[in-house]
């Protein structure tokens, strides 16, 4: 199974979610919310064959921590992955929406000319602004919208720019699930638990949320659980290797550029 966006570090018991994420062979993004949290998240999974470490600066915190952004750009080249990045435009955050515009930029601008990372993005009432931000910067990477929750036209023009989707439990359950699930293209979904902030009530590793993500996607694709899980398990790997390729990273969303721009 795969959890393409997890915050380990933030589990009550972050070393007992670490070992119940090895034995249940996840695959794993254990995702950061600040630079200065990086070096002892990666230190939490030690040698780990399915865990990766994403590099972050959660868009909530940038208010407090936006003077972290140097220390992000200073361990940027020591990782392919980076996450949670980008902006959150609730009526909580809107406030540091300028100042997170800023660092979004700044750090998408580094990804570029560190030879492109895979992105888990955040991207709360403030999609659109995300993908104009990642349109200005086309050799960033490949994008991961992590429970993407806008509108139905910023999906859309997320798919052909070439973005993925990291698909939780509380996106599938949602209304609007249907027409989400529909319009992403299979071989670029990922599952996610967005844990301990979503998914679990008991500050637990939720694998039961992953198994009940695939069943809803298998309700959705009208395929049965292993076929979603195959599927799943081939874009990972996919992913993958265009991350070994390297240059091709960059070059993923300003091909799918042009070929939007060309039909
Ligand atoms: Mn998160």
């Amino acid at each position: 199974m795969i959890d393409f966006h997890c915050h380990l570090d933030l589990f009550p018991k972050p070393q007992a979610a670490v070992r119940e994420v090895e034995a249940a062979r996840i695959y794993t993004l254990s995702v950061t919310t600040t630079p200065k949290a990086y070096a002892g998240t990666k230190a939490l999974s030690g040698p780990s064959k399915r865990i990766r470490t994403a590099l972050g600066l959660h868009p909530q915190l940038v208010r407090e921590r936006h003077g972290e952004t140097d220390l992000f750009c200073k361990l940027l080249p020591t990782t392919s992955y980076v996450g949670e990045i980008g902006l959150d435009g609730g009526s909580d955050y809107a406030g540091s929406l300028p100042l997170q515009r800023e660092v979004l930029a700044r750090i998408l601008r580094s990804c570029a000319a560190t030879g492109g990372k895979i992105l888990s993005l955040h991207s709360r009432h403030a999609s659109g602004e995300v993908l104009e931000l990642l349109a200005r910067e086309p050799s960033c990477g490949i994008p991961i919208f992590h429970w993407f929750s806008g509108p139905i036209q910023d999906l859309d023009r997320a798919v052909k720019m070439g973005a993925w989707f990291s698909i939780g439990l509380p996106m599938m359950r949602s209304k609007r699930a249907a027409a989400m699930i529909d319009r992403i293209p299979r071989n670029r979904v990922l599952t996610e638990t967005d844990a301990p902030f979503a998914s679990t009530p008991d500050g637990t590793y939720p694998k039961n949320a992953l198994l009940s993500t695939m069943d809803e996607i298998a309700k959705h694709w009208k395929c049965d659980t292993h076929e979603v899980r195959r599927t799943l398990l081939g874009n990972l790997t996919r992913l993958a290797e265009e991350k070994r390729k390297g240059a091709a990273l960059g070059r993923s969303i300003s091909l799918c550029r042009k070929a939007a721009a060309i039909s």
